[in-house]
């Protein structure tokens, strides 16, 4: 998407503003990656929608190209649609924590059970599995196996027991010894059958769980979605686990599950050893959605070219002597952007040693001084500096509405006439911050 987008991009360069026009082709192309990464096609529909709206309301940033702001609404739409951050799992404020695992069989979550008991025992959390897996002859050895590995106990009944009792006593043991974190393990079907639901809301019923977390295979692609929303519907999830994201899938997943279910991803699932564990963060999903890291080089490049853009437009401004109260309001909020005062003064050639501490506090207050000001002048007073020298009436509104006297007024245009001829003199080169009015 990152090639497409920045076609997009392209196209969208040297047009002044995000039209509805100009937009539809980026959006298909958005679109159309979206569903190769596998995500579902009505929760594309409505990302897309969402962008579109944003796009088209997003104020023009002077200065900015309408694709480089494009860019950004997608990339950080499609965090936001993720969750923004990460979201850890449960903790009860009195153990155990109760976590039963949910999902169709093969998805990863009997490794998901023992991945998670690894990655508590690491935060010095205790854990306990439960096996209540009785219908696959092996499953119970499985998890017995994967326990003694990571050594973490293991509570079975044999194949014998009934599932929820399993899960119960299950619980009970935990309580009696202490443990933080019981998770529990349960049966799978390779598709969606009601015998399975009706099981696992009994177990759900009977041990009252502080998690639910839905185990997604991150390559079942499109049926995420039905998946996420019968598990859902039925059961009543409170997160999930993407496993098998160490293949090449993009995770077009995350984006369904997380968007149907509206409960967050808590972790990926990224190889079959207990370690491949990692928690979910919606940044760094969105960069692989659009295509792997990419997409971040894109965006923190658009915010350089937005700095960049101002600071060429300005300069071109200075060199033909249009320079005025705006840009000069710009300029400082650039210059703020960039760091502070006393950093940028420090840059100047010539300047750096010869400015002591206390003169680089009267000039961040002269700074406010002269914002001030400028901020009771008129638009038309800030594009026309020269009203203001000829009209004392106008000097004296802005005195009074800036809270300054009429001459701290009358002394700031006239320095700043002075500055902009000077600056024009002094032609290309000049750092965006030399040559403030007030600091000379
Ligand atoms: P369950 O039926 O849902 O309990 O699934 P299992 O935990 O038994 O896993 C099914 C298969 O998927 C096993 O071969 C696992 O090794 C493999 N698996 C599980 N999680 C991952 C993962 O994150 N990455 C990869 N590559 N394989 C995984
Ligand atoms: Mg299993």
């Amino acid at each position: 998407l990152a090639d497409r987008l920045e076609g997009a991009w392209k196209k969208l360069r040297g047009q002044d503003k995000i039209s509805e026009s100009n937009v539809q082709e980026a959006l298909r192309e958005v679109r159309r990656a979206l569903l190769e990464a596998d995500a579902n096609l009505q929760v594309v529909k409505d990302f897309v929608a969402e962008v579109q709206k944003q796009a088209l309301g997003a104020e023009v940033i002077a200065g900015v190209n309408p694709g480089q702001q494009f860019i950004k609404i997608v990339y950080d739409e499609l965090v936001s649609v993720m969750g923004d951050t990460n979201v850890p799992l449960a903790h009860a404020d009195v153990a155990p924590t109760i976590v039963l695992m949910a999902g169709l069989q093969g998805t990863g979550k009997t490794t998901a059970t023992a991945k998670l008991a690894l990655h508590l025992r690491k935060q010095e959390r205790s854990a306990m599995l439960v096996a209540t897996d009785v219908y696959r002859p092996a499953a119970i050895d499985q998890l017995v196996t994967l326990g003694k590995q990571i050594g973490v106990p293991v509570f079975e009944m044999g194949s014998d027991a009934d599932p929820v009792e399993i899960a119960r006593q299950g619980v009970e043991q935990a309580k009696a010894d202490g443990i933080d974190t019981v998770i529990i393990d349960t049966a799978g079907r390779l598709q969606i059958d009601q015998a399975m639901m009706a099981e696992l809301a009994r177990i759900k019923q009977t041990v009252q769980p502080h998690e639910v977390l839905l185990v997604v295979d991150a390559m079942t692609g499109q049926e995420a979605a039905n998946l996420t929303r019968t598990f859902h519907e039925e059961i009543g999830i409170t997160g999930a686990i993407l496993t098998k994201m160490d293949g090449d899938t993009r995770g077009g997943a995350a984006l369904s599950v997380r968007r149907i279910s509206g409960q967050p991803i808590k972790f990926i699932g990224v190889g079959e050893k207990v370690e491949a564990l990692q928690p979910f963060y919606p940044d760094r999903m969105a960069s692989r959605i659009l295509g792997m890291g990419d997409v971040l080089t894109l965006v923190e490049k658009a915010q350089e070219e937005v700095d960049l853009a101002d600071a060429e437009k300005l300069q071109e401004k200075i060199l033909t002597a249009k320079f005025d109260f705006a840009d000069f309001l710009k300029q400082t909020r650039l210059m703020k952007n960039m760091g502070s005062l006393a950093g940028i003064v420090k840059l100047i050639p010539g300047m750096g040693g010869k400015i002591s501490d206390e003169q680089l506090q009267q000039g961040e207050a002269q700074l406010k001084r002269v914002e001030a000001m400028i901020n009771s002048m008129t638009p038309e007073e800030r594009r026309e500096p020269e009203l203001l020298s000829g009209s004392p009436s106008r000097r004296r509104r802005i005195a009074k509405g800036s809270g300054y006297s009429l001459d701290d007024v009358s002394k700031l245009v006239k320095d700043f006439q002075k500055m902009r001829s000077l600056m024009q003199q002094m032609g290309q080169g000049g750092l965006p911050g030399m040559g403030m009015p007030g600091l000379g």
